[in-house]
C-alpha cells in the first residue's frame, strides 16, 4: 500500500509542479519614510500604486505565466509611475539626467540580465531581460545597452520624459545643501532625496522563482555611477534551491556587502530558514558595515520575508493563499 502511494506521488508530482501556489512581493523603496512626513492623500497614492502593480504581476502568475514574467508586469507598472524612483519619475545626476540601472534574474537556471547607466529605454527591466535573453551577455552598460534596445525595437524615448518636478526639486535641495555644507553625497542620500527603487520576487505555478530591479539610483550622483540595482548578488539574485531577493537602499553597502546573494548563501550552507537568513543580513551584517534600506525575499514554497532598517520601506504581497497585504511603515 505503501508503495502504491509513492507510486503514485511519483507519478503524479510533475502534474503537481505545474499547478503549484504562486505568490508575489514588491517593493517601492527604502529609507525615511514616517507618517509625519506623509501626508493621507500620498499614503493612499503609494497603496494604489503598489496594489496595482501588485495585481499586474499576480494576473500573469494566476494565468499561468512564468515568475519572470510576474516580475515585468510589476516593475513595469512601477517604472511607468512617477511616484516610484524607477522610469518615469526617477531620481537625477548632478547635472539632471536620468540614469537608469536594472537587472532580472531566473530561480530556475541562474540565466540573468542587466543594464546600467541607460539614459533613453522606456523599460530597463524588458532591456535587462532581452540582455538576458537574447544576447550572449549578462551586463550591458550606457550607450551600448541603448544601441543593443534599439536593434531589437525595443522602446526607446527622450531622456525629459524621465524627469518629474518632484525630483528636479529634490537634486535643487541636494546641490544645494552640498554647496552649502560641503558635504559629500552621502550626506544627502538618505531620505526623500533618493527613494522609490522597484522590485518584485515571484513564484509561479511550475514552482521557479524571480527577481527583478529598476532604479533612477541616488539623487545628484555622478554621472557614470552604478549602485547595486543592475549588479547580480547585490541587488538582485534568485536561485530555485534557495531565494529570490531583491533589494533597495544605499547602494554601494550593498554591493559591498552583496547582500542578495549573502541572503541566498546563508540558507544553502548553514540551512536557516528564509526569515532568518534575510533578517541576518539586514540587521546584522548590513547594519553593522554602516548601510540602510531593506529587502523582499521569497523562497520556493512562497514564504516571504521583508526586513529593512529605515523607518519605512513601501512594500506588498500577494501570498499563496491569495491574501494581499501593503506595509509602508515600521510598525
Ligand atoms: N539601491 C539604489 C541605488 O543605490 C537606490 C535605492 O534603492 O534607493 O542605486
Amino acid at each position: 500500500m505503501r508503495l502504491l502511494l509513492l507510486a503514485l506521488l511519483f507519478v503524479a508530482s510533475p502534474a503537481l509542479a505545474q499547478n503549484g501556489p504562486v505568490a508575489i512581493a514588491i517593493h517601492g523603496g527604502a529609507g525615511t519614510i514616517t507618517r509625519d512626513n506623509m501626508t493621507p492623500e500620498t499614503e493612499a497614492a503609494y497603496e494604489q500604486a503598489l496594489e496595482a502593480a501588485l495585481r499586474a504581476g499576480h494576473a500573469v502568475l494566476e494565468s499561468g505565466g512564468s515568475s519572470l514574467d510576474a516580475v515585468v508586469a510589476a516593475i513595469q507598472s512601477m517604472e511607468a509611475d512617477p511616484l516610484f524612483n524607477a522610469g518615469v519619475g526617477a531620481v537625477l545626476t548632478e547635472e539632471g539626467i536620468a540614469e537608469l540601472d536594472a537587472s532580472i534574474m531566473s530561480g530556475a537556471d541562474r540565466d540573468a540580465g542587466a543594464v546600467a547607466g541607460v539614459r533613453t529605454v522606456e523599460s530597463p527591466i524588458a532591456l535587462a531581460r532581452a540582455v538576458m535573453e537574447q544576447s550572449p551577455h549578462v551586463m550591458m552598460a550606457s550607450t551600448g545597452a541603448e544601441a543593443f534596445a534599439a536593434s531589437l525595437g525595443i522602446p526607446v524615448v527622450d531622456n525629459a520624459m524621465f524627469v518629474t518636478p518632484r525630483r528636479k526639486a529634490a537634486l535643487d535641495r541636494a546641490l544645494e545643501r552640498r554647496n552649502r555644507t560641503g558635504a559629500l553625497p552621502d550626506s544627502f542620500s538618505v531620505g526623500a532625496e533618493r527613494m522609490g527603487t522597484v522590485g518584485a520576487v515571484a513564484l509561479d505555478r511550475m514552482g521557479n522563482l524571480a527577481a527583478g530591479t529598476s532604479t533612477g539610483g541616488m539623487t545628484a550622483k555622478q554621472f557614470g555611477r552604478v549602485g547595486d540595482a543592475p549588479i547580480i548578488g547585490a541587488g538582485t539574485y534568485a536561485d530555485n534551491e534557495t531565494a529570490a531577493i531583491s533589494a533597495t537602499g544605499h547602494g554601494e553597502y550593498f554591493i559591498r556587502g552583496v547582500v542578495a546573494y549573502d541572503v541566498a548563501s546563508m540558507m544553502r550552507y548553514t540551512g536557516l530558514s528564509l526569515s532568518a537568513a534575510a533578517n541576518a543580513v539586514i540587521h546584522g551584517r548590513l547594519t553593522d558595515l554602516g548601510g540602510t534600506g531593506g529587502i523582499i525575499a521569497m523562497d520556493r514554497e512562497g514564504n516571504v520575508s521583508m526586513p529593512f532598517n529605515t523607518s519605512g520601506m513601501y512594500r506588498g504581497m500577494i501570498s499563496t493563499d491569495g491574501e494581499l497585504t501593503l506595509g509602508i511603515y515600521r510598525d
